[in-house]
């Protein structure tokens, strides 16, 4: 069976989701063969082998961390040397979109970003998105050289298929690029304890109707209930009440969790576009005409301020 190589995304050994969910679409196209780079690559097998890696390949040096992209790029191709894959999958950050498009102009190959899905296809692995602010889903495949591709988190779910997970070092060589942006200082973010607004499973987002950034108590409480991410339309965020960094959207954060609550927010087209791939969408929004029923799975229509607290208790009081 083909080998398909997956970029691990790990922190010092911890493997995040959005890998495991790679080898379960991997193991739709062939054998799973990880890529583990960095301080605690080796510690990564375990986890992988459980997930379906027939393989991992490892590699730690200290460039991973004290360079961009380009050491690890030069590691990722080794490994599609060493194995002459029949796909390359990396999870869709910001940094694995640019590892993924390096590594498919150095092979000469095509490259097919923010896959919401993947299967098997007679002439290679098809990708599904979704392109033009969601209003269209598509289906891709790559038709020149090994397909490299980018895969959103939370597009399939994370199985459990133990496999060898047998552990190989990777011999890597890096390019005259790979020390050219160093990373001179790191700062990092204060923690609210809640998931990755990108990765999270529920997202509970609120917009204009929030009122007031004091009032975003009322949606971080129904989020903690759930153990989700906090997100805001931009008109909370352009206002004050909640970071930039939680906006999802157009020109915000692309989400695509399993739920996705919105409060307080019409569903303008812009908004749409960051959050429309969700597996089930609820709106709580006191105008029955907002746009955003259009595309929900469940709506109430009444006060927030009404109904997210009696959610939130009501959620409460059954973990209880
Ligand atoms: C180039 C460009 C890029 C953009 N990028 C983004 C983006 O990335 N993300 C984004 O979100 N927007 C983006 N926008 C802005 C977008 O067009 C909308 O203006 C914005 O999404 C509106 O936010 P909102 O739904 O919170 O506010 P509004 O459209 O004002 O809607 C507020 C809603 O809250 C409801 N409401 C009010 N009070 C209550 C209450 N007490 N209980 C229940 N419901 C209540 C109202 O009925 C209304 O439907 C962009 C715009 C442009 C032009």
């Amino acid at each position: 069976m083909a080998e398909v190589l997956v970029y691990v995304d790990h922190v010092d050994g911890a493997v995040r989701k959005p890998t495991l969910e790679l080898l379960t679409l991997a193991r739709r196209i062939g054998e799973p063969v990880a890529v583990a780079l960095g301080n605690g690559a080796a510690g990564t097998a375990t986890v992988l082998a459980e997930h379906g890696a027939v393989k991992v390949l490892t590699h730690e040096a200290s460039e991973y961390a004290d360079y961009l992209v380009v050491p690890k790029v030069d590691a990722l191709q080794a490994a599609y040397n060493s194995v002459s894959p029949a796909a390359v999958l990396v999870p869709s950050s910001a940094e694995g979109k640019e590892i993924a498009a390096r590594l498919a102009v150095r092979v000469g190959s095509g490259v097919i970003t923010d896959a919401t899905d993947l299967e098997a296809g007679d002439s290679g692995p098809i990708a599904t998105q979704s392109a033009f602010a969601a209003s269209f889903t598509t289906k891709s495949r790559v038709s020149k050289g090994t397909p490299v591709i980018t895969v959103k988190p939370n597009s399939a779910p994370v199985e459990a298929a133990p496999a060898a997970g047998t552990v190989e070092a990777l011999a890597v060589t890096f390019s005259e690029q790979a020390t050219g942006t160093k990373v001179t200082a790191r700062t990092p973010r204060a923690s609210t304890g809640r998931p990755d607004l990108t990765e999270a499973a529920i997202v509970v987002s609120g917009g204009r109707g929030v009122n007031g950034a004091e009032n975003f108590t009322v949606i971080e409480a129904l989020a903690d209930s759930l153990g989700a991410a906090v997100g805001a339309s931009r008109a909370a965020v352009d206002a004050g009440w909640y970071p930039h960094s939680n906006q999802v959207g157009q020109t915000g954060k692309s989400v695509s969790p399993q739920l996705y609550i919105a409060n307080g927010i019409s569903g303008a087209i812009q908004h749409r576009a960051g959050m429309q791939t969700s597996k089930t969408i609820v709106a709580v929004n006191k105008d029955a005409e907002a746009p955003i029923f259009d595309l929900v799975d469940y709506g109430v229509v009444g006060d927030l301020f009404d109904v997210v607290p009696q959610l939130t208790e009501e959620i409460n009081t059954r973990k209880g």
